[in-house]
């Protein structure tokens, strides 16, 4: 049951029907890993802090850059040169401190995937490095846990579900077999607006809502925003029956 405090604290949430006191107190009992707590990261952590999550894992091995300021929204002139995990954590903390809040302070490899990922229920890919998005992709797929990816660049975004649940569940891989093919540019190359992070960011903490509180979520559906003209576009994508990382093996 939900505290009196509680009901107050998230009662515009709670008076929703799709969520209600069940979906709060769902929303409580959950682990969520954020993956990157740059300018996906930065949002989608505050999203899920205000939401009453209750543990947030927050990873991420860099520091606080002058550079960041422009659209990682946790970080002001004072953080430079800080960890981006330990500053984020502070300011999360402010926003609400019943969340339980574990940094890890260096960026996922193998061991620390395989070690982290059974205590979750959902990931958050909020990394802007394809080697990483590859390795959480196929971590996720070893150990059963729902993904979500996003990511931006320019004026564009992606977002994309992954439930390894679902045994019809298409994986990044399936999307981009080859890392040749996947989009490598990154933000320090091309550029990056802060507005279009937030939506991308806004979209990927709805969807974890929705998933920790047994809402509809769809999977095989390439979500693309174009910031320049407004417009979403959904591009439905299926599993590969071959894929190196989710195919059966034959
Ligand atoms: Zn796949």
């Amino acid at each position: 049951m939900l505290t009196q405090q509680e009901q107050l604290r998230y009662s515009r949430q709670i008076m929703l029907k799709k969520i209600g006191e069940q979906g709060q107190v769902a929303l409580r009992n959950a682990n969520v890993l954020i993956v990157g707590m740059g300018g996906l990261g930065n949002p989608v952590a505050l999203y899920l802090t205000a939401a009453g999550i209750g543990k947030l894992l927050i990873a991420d091995g860099d520091q606080i850059d002058i550079s960041n300021l422009q659209r990682q929204v946790l970080f002001n002139e004072n953080d430079v040169g800080d960890n981006k995990v330990d500053v984020a954590a502070e300011k999360l903390q402010q926003n609400n401190s019943d969340v339980n809040i574990e940094v890890i302070d260096e960026m996922l490899d193998e061991e620390l995937c395989d070690y982290y990922f059974p205590q979750v229920d959902v990931i958050l890919d909020c990394t802007d490095n394809i080697t990483t998005r590859y390795l959480i992709n196929q971590k996720c797929i070893e150990h059963s846990i729902p993904l979500i990816i996003g990511a931006a660049i320019g004026f564009d975004g992606q977002q994309l579900v992954v439930d390894p649940r679902n045994p019809e569940s298409a994986c990044y891989h399936c999307l981009f077999p080859s890392s040749e093919k996947a989009p490598v540019n990154n933000c320090q190359t091309i550029g990056i607006m802060g507005p279009v992070l937030a939506i991308i960011a806004g979209m990927q903490s709805l969807q974890a809502i929705k998933l920790l509180t047994n809402n509809t979520i769809h999977i095989n559906q390439l979500n693309l925003f174009d910031g320049l003209s407004n417009q979403w576009q959904q591009f439905n994508i299926k599993k590969q029956p071959n894929c190196e990382v989710c195919g059966t093996p034959s």
